[in-house]
């Protein structure tokens, strides 16, 4: 049986992976473990609207975090009681351990009014994770330029890029970096104004304010920071409200024109952002725009290694490499198979080896393994144009070829992980920019050629019911 304090700590991760961060933030951080035996887990929550929004909402949730973590399904149990009082109010309370999660200057707040108290406490920092910093930030090919350069802003920031946009997929670490510049600004510049949001809490706050009258407060606040950094601002388009679009363009100019810092991650490169103006777009290339791409096995290796000693645990080589093999893309994946092995090994009282580490991996590996690959792509497409695999790599340039070479580039890119440098290297050693044209050129005909979208979604479907077959 784990010790409870670490096996809490364990599941919140699991959890957090599946929950918004502001629900996350919301709903579980007062919740703590109160007992936990194979046949049963009772949470403790701060009063019974937790009790009964979790056991809604979060049920499901809870449960699989439960299952990934300690491999048993007991019943989930909640009880309420308030966080305890200090034994002795009299005294000073202990000072908190320093940590480099804790700037000891959160960020000078403005007027705070009703709708800044609501999104700005004045303890924002709170959102930044002590996990996120750039000393545990592990620097490989993948992610080298990214890293250095946001090293460069946070020593000069408004100065060295500016903006700065940082683009790739999912669980590649751009959070992780954007906060490491948030949190040595803080550390090294505390007299910085600045402000480190998910670009969700930007477009909420906005709403807020139209609807509070408080515009003017909203301005004076975003305009007069020295610097600004979104999160996920691909949100931006995706929303329908072109007021916000229109009103961070403005936060952008002033704060461009004033030399001030102005920090964004995405998704997806700029010119992907469709669904954002032009004006707003262009401005995003006026800086910096740098990609992550996933790490390479070296790099996995690192970065498990890394992970595992800051739990406090070093594991065998070749467990690290197991996990490396199989766990190729996504570095919240990596991090995830670590949980589960250490977890594992304190529930079973058992050291980390090999052995241990599949039996903790068994169901990801077989999820990763039953993932579409590069190779399924290449054989749908060549079977559907009946063309060869030697043509898809080959420099042939007429229209028979290059179609569905762009076509399987298109369809690589979509469902599987692999970057863009890395399906080039499939399709004959072309380089990302190729591949990015290719899946810019199907996007387009997919909207401007029903044969072709036809094709496609044929194609698409067949790949995920292949893997989703109960055969597989
Ligand atoms: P994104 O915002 O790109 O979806 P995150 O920044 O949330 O990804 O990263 C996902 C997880 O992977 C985080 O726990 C983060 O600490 C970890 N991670 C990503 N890149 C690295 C890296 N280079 N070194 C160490 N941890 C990393
Ligand atoms: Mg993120």
């Amino acid at each position: 049986m784990p010790a409870s304090e670490n096996l809490w700590p364990a599941i919140l991760e699991q959890i957090e992976l599946d929950v918004r961060d502001q629900q996350f933030d919301t709903w579980f951080r007062n919740v703590s473990l109160d007992q936990f035996s194979s046949e049963s887990i009772t949470l403790r929550v701060p009063n019974s609207f937790y009790h009964e929004w979790l056991r809604r909402h979060y049920l499901g949730t809870i449960e699989k975090a439960v299952l990934a973590v300690t491999s048993c399904r007991p019943a989930v149990e909640f009880v309420v009681k308030p966080p305890p009082k200090p034994a002795n109010p009299e005294p000073t309370p202990p000072p908190a351990p320093p940590t480099t999660a804790t700037p000891a200057n959160p960020m000078p707040a403005p007027v705070v009014g009703h709708a800044e108290r609501r999104f700005f406490p004045t303890d924002w920092t709170s959102r930044l994770s002590q996990h996120y910093t750039f000393d545990t930030f592990v620097v490989g090919g993948s992610n080298a330029l990214p890293h250095a350069a946001s090293l460069a802003i946070s020593e000069n920031p408004g100065l060295a890029y500016n903006p700065f946009f940082l683009h790739g997929g999912m669980g590649l670490g751009k959070t992780h970096l954007v906060q490491g510049i948030t949190q040595r600004l803080l550390q090294t510049r505390p007299k910085t104004r600045m402000l480190y949001l998910s670009c969700e809490s930007f477009m909420n706050h906005f709403v807020s304010s139209i609807q509070h009258g408080e515009m003017q407060k909203f301005r004076s606040i975003y305009r007069g920071l020295d610097a600004l950094l979104i999160d996920d601002i691909h949100f931006l388009g995706r929303g329908t409200r072109e007021a916000t679009q229109e009103e961070f363009f403005h936060t952008f100019n002033a704060l461009y024109n004033a030399g001030k810092q102005i920090v964004l991650s995405s998704d997806c490169p700029p010119h992907e952002l469709t669904k954002l103006e032009e004006r707003l777009l262009s401005r995003f290339k006026w800086g910096l725009v740098a990609r992550i791409d996933a790490p390479s096995y070296e790099t996995r290796v690192a970065i498990l290694r890394k992970k595992a000693q800051l739990r406090g645990r070093v594991l065998p080589d070749e467990v690290l490499h197991f996990v490396a093999e199989h766990i190729d893309t996504n570095i919240r994946e990596l991090e995830g198979a670590i949980t589960k092995i250490i977890g594992l090994s304190s529930l079973t009282n058992k050291p980390v080896d090999l052995h241990l580490a599949r039996e903790a991996l068994r169901d990801t590996v077989e999820r990763v393994a039953a993932a579409i690959t590069i190779d399924d792509v290449i054989r749908h497409v060549t079977t559907e144009f009946r063309i060869k695999l030697s043509d898809l790599q080959s420099k042939k340039r007429s229209k028979s070829i290059t179609h569905p070479r762009q076509v399987a580039m298109y369809l690589a890119r979509s469902l599987t992980r692999h970057s863009l440098g890395e399906i080039g290297g499939y399709f004959g050693g072309r380089d990302h920019t190729t591949v990015m044209h290719a899946c810019d050129k199907i996007k387009r005909l997919l909207q401007d050629d029903p044969m072709v979208a036809a094709t496609v979604e044929r194609l698409t479907t067949q790949l995920r019911r292949q893997r989703n077959s109960p055969s597989s």
